[in-house]
Protein backbone atom coordinates (compact mmCIF):
# COMPACT_ATOMS: atom_id res chain seq x y z
CA UNK A 1 0.00 0.00 0.00
CA UNK A 2 1.02 3.35 -0.98
CA UNK A 3 1.80 5.67 2.04
CA UNK A 4 0.00 8.61 0.60
CA UNK A 5 -3.14 6.89 -0.17
CA UNK A 6 -3.57 6.05 3.66
CA UNK A 7 -5.56 8.37 5.42
CA UNK A 8 -5.08 9.53 9.31
CA UNK A 9 -7.67 8.09 10.94
CA UNK A 10 -7.42 9.21 14.50
CA UNK A 11 -9.79 11.82 14.10
CA UNK A 12 -13.40 11.02 13.22
CA UNK A 13 -14.20 11.89 9.55
CA UNK A 14 -16.35 15.17 9.90
CA UNK A 15 -19.87 14.73 9.62
CA UNK A 16 -23.02 17.02 9.61
CA UNK A 17 -25.47 15.38 8.74
CA UNK A 18 -25.30 12.19 11.10
CA UNK A 19 -24.28 9.89 8.41
CA UNK A 20 -20.49 8.34 8.08
CA UNK A 21 -20.13 6.25 5.05
CA UNK A 22 -17.73 4.15 4.29
CA UNK A 23 -17.82 3.70 0.37
CA UNK A 24 -15.81 0.71 -1.26
CA UNK A 25 -14.56 0.84 -4.62
CA UNK A 26 -14.24 5.03 -4.27
CA UNK A 27 -11.64 5.66 -6.99
CA UNK A 28 -13.77 4.38 -9.31
CA UNK A 29 -16.18 5.81 -11.45
CA UNK A 30 -19.64 5.54 -9.50
CA UNK A 31 -17.73 5.60 -6.38
CA UNK A 32 -15.84 8.76 -6.82
CA UNK A 33 -18.90 11.09 -8.25
CA UNK A 34 -20.77 9.65 -4.93
CA UNK A 35 -17.88 10.26 -2.51
CA UNK A 36 -18.20 13.88 -3.66
CA UNK A 37 -21.53 14.29 -3.69
CA UNK A 38 -22.10 12.81 -0.06
CA UNK A 39 -18.63 15.18 0.99
CA UNK A 40 -20.23 18.00 -0.54
CA UNK A 41 -23.80 17.58 1.20
CA UNK A 42 -21.76 17.03 4.86
CA UNK A 43 -21.61 13.16 4.92
CA UNK A 44 -18.37 12.29 6.50
CA UNK A 45 -16.91 9.93 3.75
CA UNK A 46 -14.15 7.16 3.98
CA UNK A 47 -13.46 5.60 1.05
CA UNK A 48 -11.54 2.12 0.51
CA UNK A 49 -9.90 1.20 -3.17
CA UNK A 50 -7.50 -1.90 -4.57
CA UNK A 51 -6.75 0.38 -7.67
CA UNK A 52 -7.05 -2.79 -9.72
CA UNK A 53 -5.43 -2.82 -13.12
CA UNK A 54 -8.55 -3.51 -15.19
CA UNK A 55 -8.85 -0.18 -16.82
CA UNK A 56 -6.43 3.05 -17.16
CA UNK A 57 -4.75 3.44 -13.62
CA UNK A 58 -4.22 6.96 -14.74
CA UNK A 59 -7.18 7.82 -14.78
CA UNK A 60 -8.19 6.40 -11.68
CA UNK A 61 -5.67 8.26 -9.64
CA UNK A 62 -6.71 11.04 -11.43
CA UNK A 63 -10.28 10.75 -9.86
CA UNK A 64 -8.57 9.84 -6.62
CA UNK A 65 -6.10 13.58 -7.07
CA UNK A 66 -9.60 15.10 -7.42
CA UNK A 67 -11.11 13.35 -4.46
CA UNK A 68 -8.19 14.27 -1.74
CA UNK A 69 -7.37 17.50 -3.12
CA UNK A 70 -10.82 19.30 -4.28
CA UNK A 71 -13.25 17.34 -1.93
CA UNK A 72 -11.11 16.33 0.67
CA UNK A 73 -12.16 12.53 1.00
CA UNK A 74 -9.95 10.02 2.72
CA UNK A 75 -9.03 7.22 0.52
CA UNK A 76 -7.69 4.21 1.70
CA UNK A 77 -6.04 1.73 -0.68
CA UNK A 78 -6.95 -1.78 0.25
CA UNK A 79 -8.96 -4.34 -0.84
CA UNK A 80 -12.20 -5.79 0.40
CA UNK A 81 -10.31 -9.34 1.26
CA UNK A 82 -8.33 -7.82 3.68
CA UNK A 83 -10.30 -8.20 6.90
CA UNK A 84 -7.81 -7.14 8.92
CA UNK A 85 -7.53 -3.47 7.31
CA UNK A 86 -11.46 -3.47 7.44
CA UNK A 87 -11.54 -4.17 11.06
CA UNK A 88 -9.56 -1.73 11.92
CA UNK A 89 -11.09 0.98 9.84
CA UNK A 90 -14.44 -0.45 11.56
CA UNK A 91 -12.89 0.19 14.90
CA UNK A 92 -11.40 3.02 14.09
CA UNK A 93 -14.68 4.82 13.08
CA UNK A 94 -18.58 4.08 13.74
CA UNK A 95 -19.87 3.88 10.10
CA UNK A 96 -23.51 4.58 10.05
CA UNK A 97 -23.93 3.12 6.45
CA UNK A 98 -21.41 1.21 3.60
CA UNK A 99 -22.41 1.90 -0.10
CA UNK A 100 -20.37 -0.83 -1.15
CA UNK A 101 -19.58 0.06 -5.08
CA UNK A 102 -16.00 -1.87 -5.21
CA UNK A 103 -16.74 -4.91 -7.74
CA UNK A 104 -14.93 -6.31 -11.12
CA UNK A 105 -17.08 -5.28 -13.81
CA UNK A 106 -17.59 -5.78 -17.22
CA UNK A 107 -19.02 -8.66 -18.61
CA UNK A 108 -16.15 -9.27 -21.44
CA UNK A 109 -13.65 -9.53 -19.41
CA UNK A 110 -14.83 -12.35 -17.38
CA UNK A 111 -13.39 -14.39 -20.30
CA UNK A 112 -10.09 -13.41 -19.14
CA UNK A 113 -10.07 -13.46 -16.08
CA UNK A 114 -12.92 -15.17 -13.89
CA UNK A 115 -11.48 -15.44 -10.71
CA UNK A 116 -11.30 -11.86 -10.13
CA UNK A 117 -15.07 -12.04 -10.49
CA UNK A 118 -15.35 -14.41 -7.77
CA UNK A 119 -12.92 -12.89 -5.67
CA UNK A 120 -13.87 -9.21 -5.62
CA UNK A 121 -17.77 -9.81 -6.26
CA UNK A 122 -17.92 -12.95 -4.08
CA UNK A 123 -15.54 -13.56 -1.65
CA UNK A 124 -14.40 -9.71 -1.07
CA UNK A 125 -18.35 -9.02 -0.06
CA UNK A 126 -18.99 -11.47 1.91
CA UNK A 127 -15.56 -10.46 4.24
CA UNK A 128 -17.33 -7.01 3.74
CA UNK A 129 -20.70 -8.30 5.63
CA UNK A 130 -18.44 -10.76 8.10
CA UNK A 131 -16.93 -7.01 9.00
CA UNK A 132 -19.90 -5.28 8.86
CA UNK A 133 -22.03 -8.05 11.06
CA UNK A 134 -19.42 -8.11 13.55
CA UNK A 135 -19.03 -4.39 14.10
CA UNK A 136 -20.58 -2.68 16.82
CA UNK A 137 -22.41 -0.02 15.27
CA UNK A 138 -23.77 -2.76 12.32
CA UNK A 139 -24.14 0.13 9.53
CA UNK A 140 -26.52 -0.18 7.18
CA UNK A 141 -25.45 -1.49 3.48
CA UNK A 142 -26.28 0.05 -0.07
CA UNK A 143 -24.53 -2.52 -2.30
CA UNK A 144 -24.46 -1.98 -6.26
CA UNK A 145 -26.26 -4.95 -8.26
CA UNK A 146 -26.55 -4.48 -11.87
CA UNK A 147 -29.37 -5.13 -14.75
CA UNK A 148 -27.56 -7.53 -16.37
CA UNK A 149 -28.78 -9.89 -13.56
CA UNK A 150 -31.97 -9.70 -16.12
CA UNK A 151 -29.96 -11.34 -18.33
CA UNK A 152 -31.55 -13.60 -21.24
CA UNK A 153 -34.94 -12.16 -19.75
CA UNK A 154 -37.06 -10.59 -22.63
CA UNK A 155 -39.83 -9.41 -21.26
CA UNK A 156 -39.36 -5.25 -20.96
CA UNK A 157 -39.41 -2.73 -19.38
CA UNK A 158 -37.60 -4.88 -16.34
CA UNK A 159 -39.31 -5.06 -12.83
CA UNK A 160 -37.96 -6.11 -9.45
CA UNK A 161 -40.32 -8.72 -9.39
CA UNK A 162 -39.47 -10.29 -12.76
CA UNK A 163 -37.09 -13.60 -13.40
CA UNK A 164 -33.55 -13.44 -12.98
CA UNK A 165 -32.75 -17.30 -12.73
CA UNK A 166 -30.92 -16.75 -16.80
CA UNK A 167 -27.72 -15.01 -16.15
CA UNK A 168 -25.90 -14.19 -20.21
CA UNK A 169 -22.54 -13.78 -18.13
CA UNK A 170 -20.36 -14.69 -15.31
CA UNK A 171 -20.39 -11.00 -14.11
CA UNK A 172 -24.33 -11.10 -14.01
CA UNK A 173 -23.98 -14.15 -12.17
CA UNK A 174 -21.68 -13.04 -9.41
CA UNK A 175 -23.63 -9.49 -9.39
CA UNK A 176 -27.20 -12.20 -8.77
CA UNK A 177 -25.28 -14.02 -6.38
CA UNK A 178 -24.41 -10.98 -4.48
CA UNK A 179 -28.33 -10.41 -3.79
CA UNK A 180 -28.85 -13.72 -2.40
CA UNK A 181 -26.01 -13.44 -0.34
CA UNK A 182 -27.07 -10.17 0.98
CA UNK A 183 -30.31 -11.82 1.39
CA UNK A 184 -29.04 -14.36 3.34
CA UNK A 185 -27.02 -11.87 5.90
CA UNK A 186 -30.37 -9.81 6.35
CA UNK A 187 -31.94 -12.86 7.23
CA UNK A 188 -29.30 -14.06 9.84
CA UNK A 189 -28.02 -11.05 11.12
CA UNK A 190 -30.52 -8.63 10.77
CA UNK A 191 -28.54 -6.48 8.64
CA UNK A 192 -30.03 -3.44 6.91
CA UNK A 193 -29.83 -3.59 3.22
CA UNK A 194 -30.51 -2.08 -0.50
CA UNK A 195 -29.39 -3.71 -3.44
CA UNK A 196 -29.24 -1.01 -6.57
CA UNK A 197 -29.51 -2.56 -10.03
CA UNK A 198 -27.84 -0.63 -11.98
CA UNK A 199 -28.72 0.42 -15.82
CA UNK A 200 -25.73 1.38 -17.81
CA UNK A 201 -24.59 4.01 -16.03
CA UNK A 202 -22.27 7.19 -18.59
CA UNK A 203 -20.98 10.40 -17.74
CA UNK A 204 -17.93 12.34 -17.02
CA UNK A 205 -15.02 10.79 -15.43
CA UNK A 206 -16.45 6.78 -16.76
CA UNK A 207 -15.47 3.86 -17.25
CA UNK A 208 -12.71 2.88 -20.99
CA UNK A 209 -14.34 -0.08 -21.47
CA UNK A 210 -17.29 0.83 -21.85
CA UNK A 211 -18.86 1.55 -25.65
CA UNK A 212 -19.75 5.43 -25.32
CA UNK A 213 -16.17 6.01 -24.12
CA UNK A 214 -14.15 3.71 -26.68
CA UNK A 215 -16.57 4.63 -29.59
CA UNK A 216 -15.79 8.30 -28.84
CA UNK A 217 -12.17 7.56 -28.66
CA UNK A 218 -12.77 5.53 -32.22
CA UNK A 219 -14.30 8.48 -33.65
CA UNK A 220 -11.54 11.24 -32.89
CA UNK A 221 -9.40 8.99 -34.06
CA UNK A 222 -10.83 8.52 -37.49
CA UNK A 223 -11.06 4.45 -37.01
CA UNK A 224 -14.01 2.66 -38.05
CA UNK A 225 -16.79 2.03 -35.59
CA UNK A 226 -17.43 -1.50 -34.62
CA UNK A 227 -21.30 -2.22 -33.69
CA UNK A 228 -21.81 -5.68 -32.37
CA UNK A 229 -25.42 -5.94 -33.17
CA UNK A 230 -25.55 -8.72 -35.97
CA UNK A 231 -27.71 -7.66 -38.98
CA UNK A 232 -31.00 -6.22 -37.97
CA UNK A 233 -30.00 -2.65 -36.60
CA UNK A 234 -31.73 -1.57 -33.33
CA UNK A 235 -31.12 -4.85 -31.68
CA UNK A 236 -28.68 -4.08 -29.05
CA UNK A 237 -29.96 -1.21 -26.93
CA UNK A 238 -29.27 -0.06 -24.05
CA UNK A 239 -31.15 2.03 -21.00
CA UNK A 240 -28.17 4.46 -20.44
CA UNK A 241 -28.58 5.83 -17.26
CA UNK A 242 -26.34 9.68 -16.63
CA UNK A 243 -23.52 9.25 -13.15
CA UNK A 244 -25.89 12.41 -11.22
CA UNK A 245 -28.92 10.24 -11.41
CA UNK A 246 -27.64 7.33 -10.07
CA UNK A 247 -25.76 9.31 -7.60
CA UNK A 248 -28.51 10.72 -6.08
CA UNK A 249 -30.71 7.13 -6.31
CA UNK A 250 -27.91 6.31 -4.14
CA UNK A 251 -27.89 9.02 -1.83
CA UNK A 252 -31.66 8.84 -1.38
CA UNK A 253 -31.05 4.78 -0.52
CA UNK A 254 -28.84 6.13 2.22
CA UNK A 255 -31.10 8.62 3.65
CA UNK A 256 -34.40 5.89 3.40
CA UNK A 257 -32.16 3.21 4.77
CA UNK A 258 -33.38 1.67 8.15
CA UNK A 259 -31.19 0.66 10.82
CA UNK A 260 -29.96 -2.86 10.89
CA UNK A 261 -31.94 -4.33 13.77
CA UNK A 262 -29.20 -7.22 14.93
CA UNK A 263 -26.27 -6.50 17.16
CA UNK A 264 -23.01 -8.59 16.48
CA UNK A 265 -25.50 -11.07 15.30
CA UNK A 266 -26.62 -12.00 18.51
CA UNK A 267 -30.06 -10.09 18.98
CA UNK A 268 -32.54 -10.63 15.88
CA UNK A 269 -35.10 -8.24 14.71
CA UNK A 270 -37.08 -7.57 10.82
CA UNK A 271 -34.32 -5.48 9.66
CA UNK A 272 -34.51 -3.78 6.10
CA UNK A 273 -34.58 -5.56 2.60
CA UNK A 274 -34.66 -3.80 -0.35
CA UNK A 275 -33.60 -4.76 -4.28
CA UNK A 276 -34.30 -1.44 -6.41
CA UNK A 277 -33.56 -0.66 -10.27
CA UNK A 278 -31.92 2.51 -11.20
CA UNK A 279 -32.46 3.00 -14.77
CA UNK A 280 -33.86 5.91 -17.21
CA UNK A 281 -36.60 3.90 -18.91
CA UNK A 282 -35.77 4.64 -22.17
CA UNK A 283 -33.55 1.58 -24.18
CA UNK A 284 -31.15 3.90 -27.06
CA UNK A 285 -29.93 1.54 -29.68
CA UNK A 286 -26.31 1.77 -30.04
CA UNK A 287 -26.45 3.22 -33.43
CA UNK A 288 -28.01 5.71 -32.19
CA UNK A 289 -25.70 6.09 -29.56
CA UNK A 290 -22.79 6.57 -32.66
CA UNK A 291 -25.19 8.97 -34.13
CA UNK A 292 -25.36 11.43 -31.28
CA UNK A 293 -21.62 10.76 -30.76
CA UNK A 294 -20.85 11.76 -34.57
CA UNK A 295 -23.04 14.90 -33.97
CA UNK A 296 -21.50 15.92 -31.08
CA UNK A 297 -18.27 15.41 -32.27
CA UNK A 298 -18.62 16.61 -35.83
CA UNK A 299 -17.18 13.66 -37.28
CA UNK A 300 -19.14 10.33 -39.36
CA UNK A 301 -16.57 7.39 -39.37
CA UNK A 302 -17.67 4.34 -41.58
CA UNK A 303 -18.95 1.69 -39.38
CA UNK A 304 -18.70 -1.99 -39.52
CA UNK A 305 -21.58 -4.25 -38.38
CA UNK A 306 -20.50 -7.49 -36.23
CA UNK A 307 -22.13 -10.44 -34.86
CA UNK A 308 -23.39 -9.88 -31.07
CA UNK A 309 -20.44 -11.00 -28.50
CA UNK A 310 -20.47 -13.64 -26.08
CA UNK A 311 -22.76 -12.57 -22.86
CA UNK A 312 -24.14 -9.68 -24.28
CA UNK A 313 -28.17 -9.42 -23.96
CA UNK A 314 -29.89 -7.45 -26.42
CA UNK A 315 -31.98 -4.89 -24.67
CA UNK A 316 -32.11 -3.56 -20.95
CA UNK A 317 -34.83 -1.20 -20.10
CA UNK A 318 -36.02 -0.34 -16.55
CA UNK A 319 -39.05 -0.07 -14.96
CA UNK A 320 -38.63 2.83 -12.03
CA UNK A 321 -41.67 2.40 -10.16
CA UNK A 322 -40.40 1.55 -6.73
CA UNK A 323 -37.15 3.62 -7.07
CA UNK A 324 -39.70 6.56 -7.59
CA UNK A 325 -41.77 5.34 -4.22
CA UNK A 326 -38.83 3.73 -2.72
CA UNK A 327 -36.44 6.75 -2.84
CA UNK A 328 -38.21 9.39 -4.59
CA UNK A 329 -35.94 8.75 -7.48
CA UNK A 330 -35.48 10.61 -10.95
CA UNK A 331 -34.19 10.75 -14.00
CA UNK A 332 -33.38 14.25 -14.51
CA UNK A 333 -31.03 13.40 -18.18
CA UNK A 334 -31.57 12.39 -21.33
CA UNK A 335 -28.90 10.81 -23.35
CA UNK A 336 -27.95 13.63 -25.87
CA UNK A 337 -27.79 16.01 -22.68
CA UNK A 338 -25.62 13.59 -20.99
CA UNK A 339 -23.30 12.88 -23.34
CA UNK A 340 -22.63 16.44 -24.42
CA UNK A 341 -21.79 16.72 -21.15
CA UNK A 342 -19.29 13.84 -21.02
CA UNK A 343 -18.18 14.65 -24.37
CA UNK A 344 -17.13 18.17 -23.15
CA UNK A 345 -15.46 16.46 -19.75
CA UNK A 346 -13.61 13.66 -22.52
CA UNK A 347 -12.43 16.49 -24.58
CA UNK A 348 -11.14 18.68 -21.57
CA UNK A 349 -9.73 15.72 -19.96
CA UNK A 350 -7.61 14.43 -23.10
CA UNK A 351 -6.52 17.89 -23.78
CA UNK A 352 -3.44 18.35 -21.04
CA UNK A 353 -3.60 22.12 -21.37
CA UNK A 354 -7.83 22.81 -19.66
CA UNK A 355 -8.06 21.28 -16.04
CA UNK A 356 -11.09 19.25 -16.23
CA UNK A 357 -13.77 19.48 -13.22
CA UNK A 358 -16.16 17.85 -11.75
P1 LIG B 1 -15.28 0.81 -11.59
O1 LIG B 1 -14.50 -0.38 -12.03
O2 LIG B 1 -14.94 2.14 -12.16
O3 LIG B 1 -15.23 0.92 -10.01
C1 LIG B 1 -15.02 -0.16 -9.15
C2 LIG B 1 -13.84 0.16 -8.26
O4 LIG B 1 -13.70 -0.88 -7.31
C3 LIG B 1 -12.52 0.26 -9.03
O5 LIG B 1 -11.88 1.49 -8.79
C4 LIG B 1 -11.69 -0.91 -8.50
O6 LIG B 1 -10.31 -0.59 -8.42
C5 LIG B 1 -12.33 -1.17 -7.15
N1 LIG B 1 -12.23 -2.57 -6.73
C6 LIG B 1 -12.46 -3.68 -7.47
N2 LIG B 1 -12.28 -4.79 -6.73
C7 LIG B 1 -11.92 -4.36 -5.49
C8 LIG B 1 -11.59 -5.03 -4.29
N3 LIG B 1 -11.54 -6.38 -4.23
N4 LIG B 1 -11.27 -4.30 -3.18
C9 LIG B 1 -11.28 -2.93 -3.25
N5 LIG B 1 -11.58 -2.25 -4.37
C10 LIG B 1 -11.90 -2.96 -5.48
O7 LIG B 1 -16.81 0.47 -11.87
P2 LIG B 1 -18.13 1.39 -11.73
O8 LIG B 1 -18.72 1.52 -13.09
O9 LIG B 1 -17.86 2.60 -10.92
O10 LIG B 1 -19.06 0.37 -10.93
C11 LIG B 1 -19.34 0.51 -9.54
C12 LIG B 1 -20.31 -0.59 -9.15
O11 LIG B 1 -21.52 -0.47 -9.90
C13 LIG B 1 -19.80 -2.00 -9.40
O12 LIG B 1 -20.27 -2.83 -8.36
C14 LIG B 1 -20.45 -2.40 -10.71
O13 LIG B 1 -20.59 -3.80 -10.83
C15 LIG B 1 -21.79 -1.69 -10.56
N6 LIG B 1 -22.46 -1.41 -11.84
C16 LIG B 1 -21.92 -0.48 -12.69
C17 LIG B 1 -22.60 -0.20 -13.88
C18 LIG B 1 -22.09 0.80 -14.88
O14 LIG B 1 -22.70 0.93 -15.94
N7 LIG B 1 -21.01 1.55 -14.63
C19 LIG B 1 -23.80 -0.87 -14.18
C20 LIG B 1 -24.30 -1.80 -13.28
C21 LIG B 1 -23.63 -2.04 -12.10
Amino acid sequence: AQKHFCPQLSTKPHSRTGHTVFVTGAAGFIGAHASVALKRRGDGVVGLDNFNQYYDITLKKSRLSKLLDRAGVFVVEGDINDGVLLRKLFGLVQFTHVLHLAAQAGVRYAMVNPNSYIRSNIDGFVNLLEVVKSSIAQPAIISASSSSVYGLNSKVPFSEKDRTDQPASLYAATKKAGEEIAHAYNHIYSLSITGLRFFTVYGPWGRPDMAYFFFTKDILNRKQISIFEGPNHGTIARDFTYIDDIVNGCLSAIDTAKKSTGTGGKKKGEAQFRIINLGNTSPVSVHKLVNILEKLLKVKEKKVVLMPRNGVVPITHANISLARVELGYKRTVDLEMGLKKFVKWYLDYYDAKKNSSW
